[in-house]
């Protein structure tokens, strides 16, 4: 039994990785963080492809924020470089803008026009749905039916693997409809990349002399053999936790298919997305903002599937009903034997890295108020599901 240990955390990426480093920094406690993939950062991962391209193995991330503060702290353990997520869809074989604005509106309905009349001609082909219902109602209520069709419907329906009306309205909802000619795909103050990339921005977080990494190491493996003598964090899949006592919470996987190539670049801008041709939902260059020199350059053809690695959340009633009872189970494991659960999969809910960064923090001063002051006796804070 493993008790000279303050914090266990289960995982890795971006949520385990902050929690461990404040709580190692700030209260010098020691944390032990197991992962049990065999590298750190999480879904953030980036690593070099043999041709020496650096690429981003678990799809594409463009860290954006509007929180100064978060960019600061984060600074700590990287530089940055600027960057502009520039993002296209395919349809009909022509490249349009994405998400829709006003140059997307004037090539596809082949006019001229300045946002008055780009408002008018969307308000000419908008559908009437007082409260939208679903993701469906939202688009048609915004755009009208023809630019639902081309550029939400089946993207939507790659993606999810349902139909559009099956979604909440806040899934396609959530993209905006410019009608100026900003071209980027999010609109957020600060849109860096960290110089050296994720990984080495997590590695730095984690090197602590009081953090202790294991990877290659699932949570069922250390769960009775670590004693934390404060807390843990758990940043794994919630339904795994519980034994998926409530059946499993439903995910939508991802398939890459990585295609090198010789040359210097092949796309016009990171993303482009096809909506209606092939069973690839994107194709993603990310040398277009890694800010990397190489000769050479590499594609990541982006496939959703039903079974793999959780990626996404569902957003659908049925997995919020679902998560609700698994919810009200980690409220009740955090009271009874403090195991905070923290992040994407253990919260069941996308996050973009700086929220989860957010989530984290909030996370640790939690843990802080909760039991910074008291040293817990090693059997009350012993980790079993
Ligand atoms: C395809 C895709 C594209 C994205 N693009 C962007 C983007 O452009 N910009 C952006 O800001 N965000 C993006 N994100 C979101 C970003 O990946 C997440 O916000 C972030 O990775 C969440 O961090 P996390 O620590 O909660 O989870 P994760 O990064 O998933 O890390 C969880 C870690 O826990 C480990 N783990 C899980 N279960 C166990 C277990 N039982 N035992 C041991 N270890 C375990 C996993 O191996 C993993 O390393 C994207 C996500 C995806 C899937």
């Amino acid at each position: 039994m493993l008790d000279d240990v303050d914090l266990l955390v289960c995982g890795a990426g971006p949520a385990g990785c902050v929690v461990a480093e404040r709580a190692a920094s700030v209260l010098g406690w020691k944390v032990l963080v197991i992962d049990q993939r065999n590298h750190v950062a999480g879904n953030c991962y980036d690593s070099f492809h043999s041709s020496g391209v650096m690429v981003h193995n678990y799809g594409p991330h463009y860290f954006r924020t509007n929180d100064a503060d978060l960019l600061a702290y984060l600074s700590r353990f990287t530089d940055w470089v600027p960057a502009t997520y520039e993002v296209r869809s395919s349809v009909g074989g022509r490249l349009y803008p994405f998400p829709i604005n006003l140059t997307t509106i004037e090539r596809y309905f082949g006019v001229d026009l300045d946002p008055a009349a780009a408002e008018r001609l969307l308000d000419s082909r908008r559908e009437v749905f007082p409260a939208p219902a679903n993701s469906e109602e939202f688009v048609r209520g915004r755009v009208g039916r023809e630019l639902y069709e081309a550029f939400y419907l089946n993207y939507t329906r790659k993606q999810w693997g349902r139909h559009p009306r099956e979604l909440a309205p806040g899934v396609c909802g959530r993209i905006p409809v410019r009608l100026d000619r900003d071209h980027r795909y999010v609109g957020h103050r600060y849109q860096v990349m960290p110089r050296a990339g994720f990984t080495a921005l997590f590695r730095r977080m984690l090197r602590h002399r009081k953090i202790r990494v294991v990877l290659d190491c699932p949570f069922r493996e250390v769960q009775n053999l670590v004693r934390p003598r404060r807390a843990t964090v758990y940043t794994g899949p919630v339904d795994d936790y519980f034994g998926r006592r409530f059946g499993p919470l439903p995910y939508r996987s991802l398939r890459f298919d990585l295609v090198p190539h010789h040359t210097r670049f092949v796309q016009p801008c990171v993303q482009i997305n096809y909506p209606n041709d092939f069973r690839y939902t994107r194709s993603v260059e990310i040398k277009h903002v890694t800010g990397q020199t190489h000769p050479h350059t590499v594609v990541s053809y982006e496939t959703p599937t039903a079974a793999g690695d959780p990626y996404y959340p569902v957003p659908a009633a049925d997995s919020a009903a679902m998560y609700n009872r698994y919810r009200d189970l980690a409220d009740r494991e955090t009271t009874r034997r403090r195991v905070h659960f923290c992040g994407r999969l253990a919260q069941y809910r996308y996050f973009n890295t700086d929220e989860v960064i957010q989530e984290a923090l909030s996370c640790f001063q939690r843990i802080r108020r909760e039991c910074g002051d008291r040293v817990p006796s090693a059997s009350s804070a012993a980790v079993s599901a």
